[in-house]
């Protein structure tokens, strides 16, 4: 979806947006409009603040593991109104609080690197030592608003930066909510979340006083996002989109894996970076494979978030239904067959019904672009060395997995993969201590594990003379 679709023409100060009920498509609650211009304040708060957080690693273990114990606390709260915004089942929101807590535990015994020697054959003493680089901006999507929202300033916030975040304004509450909680357990202005439209991220991305950009959403506002960093040439990650690829083997036992696989492709209603996108399945067994997609896409229980019989929920917003119901239908002209699904159910909100997808060209933007929705394409391959060319075929080179009984074989194929993370009968399994890096233009930058905090920090050689 274009960044511009999202532009409010005009705001004035103490405006506020509304934000919708992507179950109901109506407005529920509304967060403040804040204008480009109030970022000059927003981000001389968070480098003062600065001055103090970046100097006492201890103060901030303890204050990291508060702010855990906080989130937890205040996950009642917090995980309805994700759901509410976001439109994921109530137990997927909490899953998101839970992991939020885990994540701020992780980095608050995550500490720099002590200060090493640098061998020298010069009589001289070096050291390299690493320090925290100022205030960070972060800017972050609607699909997973608090898991994002911790990933960046779980890594920052420990390494010594303060950090300015702006949600998507799909989804502003939980996060604005979330920063709360986690305020309170930090000095004032350590984590402030800005709201609003555009131009507020790409404002926020090109600040003079921010030092490094940690953006994650889609390749062309990566690419928007990293143009407007160049400005003061603060560091950029971007961790972007993906069309992950499952490659089935010959020997894969397709009853086994196929509830792992489906789930791996609709989870989130299918918005998720590193879901699977497309399927590659051996000719031989492409009936048995679209057949067991389809059985389990038509058993999904649809609906409201809120309500605890939901499996799938809506698409979040209305842009991105209109990108989902567009590539399935030009999909379904070029002569793909939809087995089950291919069309909005009769209800309001923006729903999809779960949409597997046999007979697809190749060259269906369904296959070659990123769906990022409740549709799933299914290909048949012929050789091995076909499915591997076919998966790599992408500009894309985020994650992809392959499926099969003899793991050696498996983990071959995999290696053979152009992406971040390849597994093994899973699709996007991630510990909280992998890197995560995306090839090609799925990013820039690793996150994750001791990567991300090493991310949030500068190399600083001190070299001294062993007399003086
Ligand atoms: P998006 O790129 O449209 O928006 C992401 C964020 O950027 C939002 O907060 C948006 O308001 C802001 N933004 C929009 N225009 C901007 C500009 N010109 N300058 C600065 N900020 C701007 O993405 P989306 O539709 O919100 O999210 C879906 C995309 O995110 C998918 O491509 C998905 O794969 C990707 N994603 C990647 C990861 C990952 O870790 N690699 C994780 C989740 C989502």
């Amino acid at each position: 979806m274009a960044a511009q679709q999202r532009r409010r023409p005009s705001a004035t100060p103490g405006e506020h947006f509304a934000v919708l009920d992507p179950a109901t498509g109506e407005a529920f609650d509304e967060a403040p409009e804040q204008q480009p211009g109030e970022l000059d304040a927003v981000v001389g708060r968070a480098h003062e603040a600065w001055r103090s957080w970046r100097s006492d690693p201890a103060a901030r273990s303890t204050a990291l593991l508060a702010a855990a114990d906080a989130v937890e606390a205040a996950g009642t709260g917090i995980a309805p109104l994700l759901t509410r915004e976001q439109g994921k089942p109530l137990a997927e929101s909490y899953a998101e609080v839970a992991r939020t807590a885990a994540r701020l535990r992780y980095f608050s015994e995550l500490t720099a690197p002590r200060p090493q020697p640098l061998t020298d054959d010069r009589p001289v003493r070096s050291e390299i030592r690493w320090r925290p680089l100022g205030p960070v901006a972060a800017i972050i999507p609607w699909n997973f608003p608090l898991q994002l929202a911790a990933a960046k300033f779980a890594p920052a916030l420990a390494a010594g930066n303060t950090m300015v975040l702006k949600p998507s304004p799909f989804t502003p509450l939980a996060t604005r909510l979330l920063g709360a909680v986690v305020s309170t357990a930090l000095p004032e202005d350590v984590l402030t979340i800005v709201t609003g439209h555009e131009p507020l991220g790409a404002r926020l991305a090109a600040h003079p006083g921010v030092r490094h950009v940690t953006f994650t959403g889609s390749v062309p506002t990566g690419r928007a996002v990293a143009r407007g960093a160049a400005a003061s040439l603060a560091r950029v990650t971007l961790e972007l989109g993906g069309n992950d690829a499952a490659v089935l083997l010959e020997d894969v036992d397709v009853d086994r894996i196929a509830d792992r696989l489906f789930w791996a492709a609709f989870r989130n209603c299918g918005q998720v970076c590193m879901a699977v996108k497309r399927v590659y399945a051996p000719a031989r067994l492409h009936t048995q494979v679209v057949e067991a997609l389809a059985d389990r896409a038509k058993s999904v229980v649809l609906g409201a978030g809120l309500d605890p019989a939901t499996q799938l929920g809506p698409v979040n917003n209305a842009f991105q239904l209109a990108r989902v119901e567009d590539y399935t239908a030009q999909a379904l002209a070029e002569g793909a067959r939809a087995v089950v699904g291919g069309h909005r159910p009769d209800r309001p909100g923006y729903f999809f019904a779960p949409t597997i997808l046999a007979d697809v060209p190749a060259t269906s933007r369904v296959v070659t672009e990123e769906q990022f929705g409740p549709v799933l394409p299914v290909l048949p391959y012929g050789s091995i060395d076909e499915a591997v060319e076919a998966a790599n075929d992408t500009a894309f080179g985020l994650g992809g997995s392959v499926w099969g009984t003899d793991l050696d074989r498996a983990e071959e194929v995999a290696g053979r993969l152009e992406c971040g993370t390849a597994w093994i009968n899973h699709h996007a399994e991630l510990s909280l201590a992998q890197p995560f890096a995306g090839s090609k233009e799925s990013g820039v930058g690793v996150a994750g594990g001791p990567w991300g905090l090493y991310g949030n920090l500068a190399p600083f050689v001190v070299h001294r003379p062993q007399e003086a």
